[in-house]
């Protein structure tokens, strides 16, 4: 990584951390405001403070055609008949605005007494606000006032700059005009400053503006164009540091954590391969295994990230690499997020490995006091292989022979912290593979998880037919539930899922269980066998659940999100999803990968009330269409934007001013093209023309160096 020594080296633009007091017009007051307000402590906060949108002030309207649904307005008039009303803690303050054409109401309901001794009567002024309908009428409340006298003087350009702003800064004259202004103020005193972190030859290359004309463009516009460039130069600078810090903690990842390298490829694989693997690996399964064997050679730690989609194999490909780490004398542990799912990995493993001498051990928080004993002992002197288990394994009395290879499965639900245990379990860390079923868009993925290397299984198994995917609303019920039963009757089973949302666990509860009767009703005994799992049984009974639908015992399976990920019961091959409005794109992929697992047709059904969201629409035909994993992700990035979608646990990594990843992938590829050929030559940032970017980046990176240990 590019090294912090830096800091004993004279900064080179000091003028950008100036404090901000002293700009001109700001001063110790507002410069507490801005602080407090908006995080503006120096110069450089300022400069970057960008406006969120643009309006047109060259323009002005007369107020007989004005209309609800026009955006802002500017109205040059004269205020008259100023009157305040309303119970004492309810005040309203109105004044009509008059011009040639008609006359306007213009309405306050905050800090009514001291806008009222400050509204200039009777004198020419320019009002600035949005018409908005009050019964008949058009007002605009909380305008912005300017006597046409000032505004004659104002900032003024075709395209005039909104910035984000507060009430508080409002009230105490700091609106978005006065920040305009102190950015104006600020470009003048930054003229002639060195601000280009990016040298003239890539500029020309890649078709970027300079920085000075960059940020004098984005705050203040004097045409589209400009402020298109504006935009592209910043963000490209944006993103290119954002890639050269993820680069440049990749590499340095890789020579600071050593890890014990597994040269050898050994009896245990060799084995398996030749004498157990059930199937031909597919292209995709080897390709990755290569990759994860090429890690798992040298002595530094890996920290990989396998995403492929429901159904790819991803299980294979662990068992495989954990024999790889057998066959070196280390031990794996494989964790899973629920007890459902390592259960199931574990007696799908335990079964694989079967006339293997490999032992294989479980543990979960439900597992026997006398049997832990035993498996600890066998984790101590090193005669179990493979331990599979749920967080219970991170346990600090879990200690481990010589630990070497650490596998997380489905790792959303999996948090940093937790992440953080794994490492303490051998005196160096083991490698970590990171399994994910949720396809992250592959410019999320280079910005989330830049440092970390990326395998993707991009094929499934040969044979599987592509799952019938169709959207059914309420009306149609009872069709629904005679397919069911005819699906049934050919031996199939069904799961039918409830929403859960975590905040209000009792309602979904009342639907789960209300869901649960009527199915009852509709598939009585004897002829129909019911389970149900949901959030409030004890572990033990949805395992028992669990277990008798895998084994074929009931036919239905009512649940809640619970079977969302991993679970693999190849006989089912209907998918009910109950309010399916109401989960995301990448939920409704995940559980619809419960089905289709064997050679059987299976079908999706998703089930609406008769009105949903645009936004649901989108899902529910996305998922009628497609059945990618990738294509769905795209279109939930575009939805739901980054932060959502990665979980909130990560969306403050990645904190981007102007950048966006769901629209701009073509520049964030390029850029991370660029960083890369710029680390080879100069893995440390050390030539002069990047000096200003280097200052950048070790900056920012102080601050994530805890974060950056844990993969
Ligand atoms: P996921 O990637 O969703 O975890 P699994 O590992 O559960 O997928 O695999 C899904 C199913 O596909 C399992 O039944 C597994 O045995 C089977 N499978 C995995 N790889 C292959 C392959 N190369 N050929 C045929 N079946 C495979
Ligand atoms: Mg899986």
């Amino acid at each position: 990584m590019i090294s912090i020594k830096l800091e004993s080296q004279a900064p080179k633009n000091d003028v950008l951390r100036t404090p901000i007091e002293y700009l001109k017009g700001v001063g110790p007051a507002r410069a507490e405001l801005l602080k407090s307000e908006l995080g503006i402590r120096v110069f450089k906060d300022l400069l970057e403070h960008f406006p969120f949108r643009y309006i047109d002030r060259t323009k002005y309207h007369q107020i007989a055609e004005l209309h609800p649904d026009q955006p802002e307005v500017q109205i040059i008039g004269r205020l008259v008949a100023v009157q305040e009303d309303g119970p004492p803690r309810k005040k309203r303050l109105t004044a009509k605005l008059q011009d040639a054409s008609g006359v306007l109401t213009l309405v306050w309901f905050r800090g009514v007494r001291w806008i009222k001794d400050s509204l200039p009567l009777n004198e020419e002024v320019v009002v600035f606000g949005r018409p908005i309908k009050y019964g008949a009428q058009l007002q605009i409340a909380h305008p912005e006032i300017e006597r046409m006298t000032q505004h004659k003087q104002g900032v003024r350009s075709h395209l005039s700059p909104v910035y984000p702003s507060t009430e508080k800064l409002t009230k105490k004259g700091l609106n978005g005009k006065a920040i305009a202004k102190l950015t104006a103020n600020l470009l003048t005193t930054l003229h002639g400053v060195g601000l280009e972190r990016i040298p003239e030859r890539i500029r020309s290359s890649y078709a970027l503006i300079g920085a000075a004309e960059a940020y004098r463009c984005i705050h203040f516009p004097t045409s589209d164009r400009e402020l298109k460039e504006a935009l592209r130069r910043l963000k490209f600078e944006e993103f290119l540091l954002l890639q050269l810090e993820m680069l440049s903690l990749k590499q340095h990842r890789q020579k600071k954590f050593r890890s014990h390298p597994f040269p050898t490829v050994g009896d245990h694989f060799n084995t398996f391969y030749k004498a157990h693997l059930p199937f031909e690996l597919t292209g995709a399964q080897k390709r990755v295994i290569k990759e994860i064997r090429s890690d798992l050679a040298r002595p530094a730690q890996m920290n990989r990230l396998l995403q492929g989609d429901v159904g790819s194999g991803k299980t294979m490909v662990a068992l495989l690499v954990m024999l790889i780490a057998a066959d070196n004398g280390f031990q794996s542990c494989l964790m899973a997020p629920t007890e459902i799912l390592a259960t199931q990995h574990f007696n799908g493993l335990k079964e694989l490995l079967d006339g293997m001498n490999i032992n294989i051990a479980l543990l979960t928080g439900s597992t026997p006091k006398k049997d832990r004993a035993v498996l600890q002992e066998a984790l101590e002197n090193g005669s179990l292989h493979i331990l599979v288990g749920t967080h219970a394994i991170l346990e600090d009395k879990v200690s481990f022979h010589q630990l070497g290879l650490a596998i997380i499965d489905e790792q959303h639900r999996f948090g940093v912290a937790q992440r953080a245990k794994l490492w303490k379990k051998n005196t160096l860390p083991p490698h970590v593979l990171v399994m994910t079923a949720t396809p992250i868009p592959r410019t999320l993925a280079m910005s989330f998880y830049g440092d970390l290397d990326v395998s993707v299984i991009d094929e499934l198994p040969p044979g599987r037919q592509p799952i019938i995917t169709s959207h059914r609303f309420e009306s149609a019920r009872l069709g629904v539930f005679s397919f069911l039963r005819g699906e049934i009757s050919k031996g199939s089973q069904v799961y039918i899922v409830y929403p859960l949302i975590e905040e209000s666990q009792k309602l979904d509860y009342k639907n789960l269980m209300e869901g649960y009767e009527v199915i009852i009703r509709e598939f009585p005994r004897p002829d129909y066998q019911v389970s149900v799992v949901h959030g409030q049984m004890p572990a033990a009974e949805k395992q028992l659940e669990m277990e008798r639908f895998a084994k074929g015992e009931t036919h239905i399976m009512v649940a809640t999100t619970v079977i969302e990920v991993g679970v693999n019961v190849p006989n089912a091959t209907v998918m009910v999803i109950e309010s399916a409005e109401r989960f995301g794109l990448s939920q409704l992929h995940q559980l619809r990968g419960r089905v289709g697992r064997g050679g059987e047709q299976s079908y999706c059904i998703l089930m609406t009330g008769p009105k949903s969201s645009a936004d649901a629409k989108v899902r529910m035909n996305t998922m009628v269409e497609s059945q990618d994993g990738f294509v769905l992700s795209e279109v939930d990035l575009k939805l739901r934007g980054p932060g959502d979608l990665m979980g909130t646990q990560q969306s403050g990594i990645v904190d981007l001013k102007v950048g966006n990843l769901s629209t701009d992938g073509t520049i964030i590829k390029a850029a991370r093209m660029l960083a890369a050929q710029i680390l080879e030559n100069d893995p440390q940032l050390l030539a002069p023309e990047w000096s200003l970017m280097r200052e950048r980046i070790v900056e920012r990176t102080r601050d994530k160096m805890n974060w950056s240990r844990i993969a």
